[in-house]
């Protein structure tokens, strides 16, 4: 059994154990408890703050090409350690090596982003009349936080503290208490690539330390990733505390599969799409519209789902309460008379009793009115919703009160671009199951997925971390005024 040290919080560069009360960290896997962290509150996010905020000037007057240097150096460390983050995203979240290496991948291509800031960012200037310039510069805000969830433990803080950073800021981090571990080896690594004491900051606990974040003065800028449920908190008390927010919330999201797809790759496509980290992806297919006669699509679905097996290309979900939580939904489905194709319940895997597994499950002629067909599973499930006709299946994925992403299977781009226009979400994809853009583009849904103005990564994530400071000069002879000038 694997035993790691204890967490604690990491303020102005250095590991400390504060925080009134503990709580375990489990591996889902097997059910162990594998460490503790500490369960902090408003004096240590106050701590973190002032930390920050002495170490804001000295890194705001950096130049950007000085500060991504660190960025260059961190992003090689996550390569170096690449193996060793790997395994402990495995071991805090249950995801598959697989799935935890390609996690770890993406924080490294975040970074690339991160560092090529000074690249993309021209701050602009010009002869508004003559001998008077004006011209805009990026600024930043000054300290931030960036609250994370559970499925991401290394990718998602890596969306927001590399860029909140470069681009000037000082950071409070406050990971999920779920998954804590691959965020002190965050700290770590970015001490050793050589950050400054105080520009990174990170809080353990639980709702006390957001609810801090929310309401401490010093913050002016907060990012949340996590349920509908709690993003709808966070951006009301942040922006109501007057702080910019950005709240990124639940998903469940439509795969509208057309009768001309593409037999194997479809298939393929949505159970990956909504197996793949044990289903517990904001971007993971929840609901497949089936448009019209796509019988043996679904036959080929059910073959390939049967071939997953759990705890070897299925990952565990997160917690006993997660399992259960899931497993309610399929028997409410049952009960209300879906039918139940794949059934992941009661699923064990041998050496790992203890582990918290769901197999993929698949749940056929779902009606709109079922809880599996409307609320946000978090599991490796799939409601199917048939409809009569495209338009038909635009009006069901219109109907979510999410929309995070949205994807259509077609060999028709007429077809294919009826979706792109009428899909009520903020990213889509054709033929894809898992349509995240990759940077520089912008990750970020629409209705109930999120809150906040602008999306949380690439370079719509430029305008939410910093400020235009707004010049206008005048350096003209005096006999060449105008009445501007
Ligand atoms: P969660 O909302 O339970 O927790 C997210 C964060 O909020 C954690 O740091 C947690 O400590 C804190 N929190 C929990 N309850 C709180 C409360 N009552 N008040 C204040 N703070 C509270 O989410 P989770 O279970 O960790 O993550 C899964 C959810 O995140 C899913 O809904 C998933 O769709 C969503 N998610 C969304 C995106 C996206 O980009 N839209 C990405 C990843 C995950």
């Amino acid at each position: 059994m694997t035993t790691i040290q204890p967490v604690k919080n990491f303020i102005n560069g250095q590991f400390e154990r504060n925080g009134q009360q503990s709580m375990d960290v489990f591996n889902p896997s097997s059910g162990e408890v594998i460490s503790t962290l500490p369960l902090s509150g408003a004096a240590e996010v106050d701590a973190a703050v002032k930390a920050a905020e002495a170490a804001f000037p000295t890194w705001s007057g950096l130049t950007m090409k000085e500060r991504v240097q660190i960025f260059f150096k961190y992003r090689a460390l996550l390569e170096e350690h690449c193996e060793e983050l790997t395994e402990l995203v495995s071991i805090e979240n249950g995801k598959t090596m697989g799935e935890a290496r390609a996690e770890v991948m993406k924080s490294i291509e975040l970074c690339e982003f991160a560092v090529s800031m000074p690249q993309i960012i021209c701050n602009e200037v010009q002869e508004v009349s003559r001998g008077v310039e004006c011209r805009t510069e990026r600024k930043p805000l000054g300290v931030v936080a960036c609250i994370t969830p559970f499925n991401f433990p290394n990718m998602v803080p890596h969306w927001t503290v590399p860029n909140a950073i470069v681009l000037g800021n000082t950071v409070v981090l406050k990971p999920s208490e779920m998954v804590p571990l691959s965020t002190v080896r965050m700290a770590e690594l970015l001490k050793e690539a050589g950050l400054p004491d105080g520009v990174f900051n990170v809080v353990n606990g639980g709702k006390e330390v957001v609810e801090a974040i929310c309401d401490n003065e010093g913050i002016k800028a907060v990012s949340f990733v996590g349920s509908t449920r709690v993003a709808k908190i966070v951006y009301k008390r942040a922006s109501s505390n007057l702080k910019r927010c950005v709240a990124l919330g639940g998903a469940k999201n439509h795969l509208l599969v057309l009768p001309d797809a593409h037999l194997q790759m479809t298939a393929n496509n949505v159970v990956a799409s909504m197996s793949g980290c044990a289903g517990q992806r904001c971007m993971a297919a929840a609901v497949m519209v089936g448009v019209d006669a796509v019988q043996p699509i679904i036959d080929r679905m059910v073959e390939e789902a049967k071939l997953i097996v759990p705890g070897d290309n299925l990952g565990a979900v997160i917690s006993k309460e997660a399992k259960e939580r899931i497993e309610g939904y399929i028997t409410e489905a049952e009960k209300a008379g879906a039918k139940i194709l794949v059934d992941g319940r009661n699923t064990t895997v041998e050496g790992q009793e203890g582990g918290f597994f769901v197999g993929p499950t698949i749940i056929d002629h779902v009606t709109q009115d079922m809880s599996v067909a409307t609320e946000e599973i978090f599991g490796p499930v799939i409601s199917i919703i048939r409809a009569k006709d495209l338009d038909e299946a635009i009006k069901i994925e219109n109907d979510s009160n999410y929309g995070n992403a949205a994807a259509v299977f077609t060999q028709s781009g007429g077809l294919a671009r009826r979706v792109m226009e009428k899909a009520s979400a903020g990213m889509i994809g054709v033929n894809i199951g898992v349509p995240v853009p990759r940077e520089p583009f912008s990750f970020g849904g629409w209705n109930e997925s999120k809150f906040g103005v602008g999306d949380i990564t690439g370079k719509s994530s430029i305008e939410f971390w910093t400020q235009n400071k707004k010049t206008t000069t005048k350096w003209n002879p005096e006999d060449k005024t105008n009445w501007m000038s």
